[in-house]
């Protein structure tokens, strides 16, 4: 009887302590639309870091994207989140993006870099549209509200002498509404920072007459000088369907980021879970992070600080860390 009270007691303590740290150790990962590719990440994240019992509760929620995911990170409602890497460093600067001009983001913080997100650009083969100098009096899709895509958008608009404004019309949303208003022909063309092989495009390419616009050497080197962060990228034939030559275009990385407000041996233990003891899981979330992830590589392009869990991580892995991007 005495063991039975004394075991019972032990439970019940475990089991506040437990719910008390799960309290405290809420991870809410942001993300983009469901169609993109951060969505399904997000959400295998969030199960691998709810399966490991560590002590906290993830959840994965779709947002607007980049911008949205690193303004919510500095106001403290998401503790992760899937950003691209010109965004955060913009962000983290108070750079570039409207949204962080003079407002930068101190808390941003690096866990590791993951794959490239192309530039795609999509126009219906009906309306006589053959490089993104005839987007200029077209319904174009640009991104949605908050995304990292709708900034590249306008940079590859700007590349060619256009502006938003020099759109009939800009159309924003998801991706997923995106990619429906083009199979209905209701817009003309499309831009999306993403992964490859995403659901949204995926589905145009399959449902719509599209064509895939590329971006010529000399476009690319005026891109690149203007925003570094955009880099060369050929989507391969196959990608899509009716990719049947490769598509040259420019690219960015997907990171995956936190917030200073989250300690170290939280970011530890999910670089170590996600990087390390379950890395083979986490390759297996998605085709991109299969063909993509190298935990040599992760820091390659990173252009914040480390979160101090993340450095720990990397130091014990001995992976150097390059100037300038150290845990501060
Ligand atoms: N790169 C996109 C953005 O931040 C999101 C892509 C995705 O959801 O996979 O705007």
């Amino acid at each position: 009887m005495k063991v039975k009270t004394a075991l019972l007691a032990l439970l019940l303590v475990g089991a506040l302590a437990a719910g008390a740290s799960a309290q405290a150790g809420f991870i809410t990962i942001g993300s983009g639309a469901t169609t993109g590719v951060y969505f399904p990440i997000a959400t295998g994240v969030a199960r691998m870091i709810n399966d490991a019992n560590l002590g906290y509760r993830a959840n994965a929620r779709s947002t607007g994207g980049s911008v949205f995911n690193i303004g919510a990170i500095q106001s403290g409602e998401l503790q992760m989140a899937l950003v691209q890497n010109d965004i955060a460093y913009y962000a983290y600067r108070g750079l570039v993006v409207e949204a962080f001009r003079g407002r930068p983001t101190p808390k941003l913080r690096g866990m590791a870099v993951l794959y490239p997100e192309p530039i795609h650009i999509l126009a219906r083969s009906d309306r006589n549209i053959r490089s993104v100098a005839d987007f200029k009096g077209k319904r174009v899709y640009v991104g949605d509200v908050g995304s990292g895509a709708e900034q590249n958008s306008m940079q590859v608009l700007e590349a060619f002498g256009l502006k938003v404004d020099d759109l009939a019309e800009p159309v924003r949303g998801s991706a997923t509404a995106g990619a429906q208003l083009l199979q209905d022909g209701r817009i003309d063309g499309m831009f999306y920072t993403v992964g490859l092989g995403n659901a949204a495009i995926t589905q145009a390419a399959l449902t719509a007459p599209v064509t895939f616009l590329g971006l010529e050497p000399a476009r690319i080197a005026q891109l690149r000088q203007k925003y570094p962060f955009l880099t060369a990228f050929t989507i391969p034939a196959g990608a899509y369907r009716g990719v049947n030559a490769p598509v040259a275009t420019v690219t960015v990385l997907a990171q995956l980021a936190t917030s200073t407000d989250i300690d170290t041996s939280t970011v530890y233990n999910v670089m170590r879970l996600l990087f390390d003891e379950k890395l083979a899981d986490f390759k297996k979330i998605h085709a991109n992070l299969e063909r993509y992830f190298d935990l040599e590589r992760s820091l390659d392009g990173m252009a914040i600080p480390l979160h101090a869990g993340a450095q720990l991580f990397y130091r014990e892995k001995r992976i150097p860390i390059p100037a300038g991007i150290e845990a501060r």
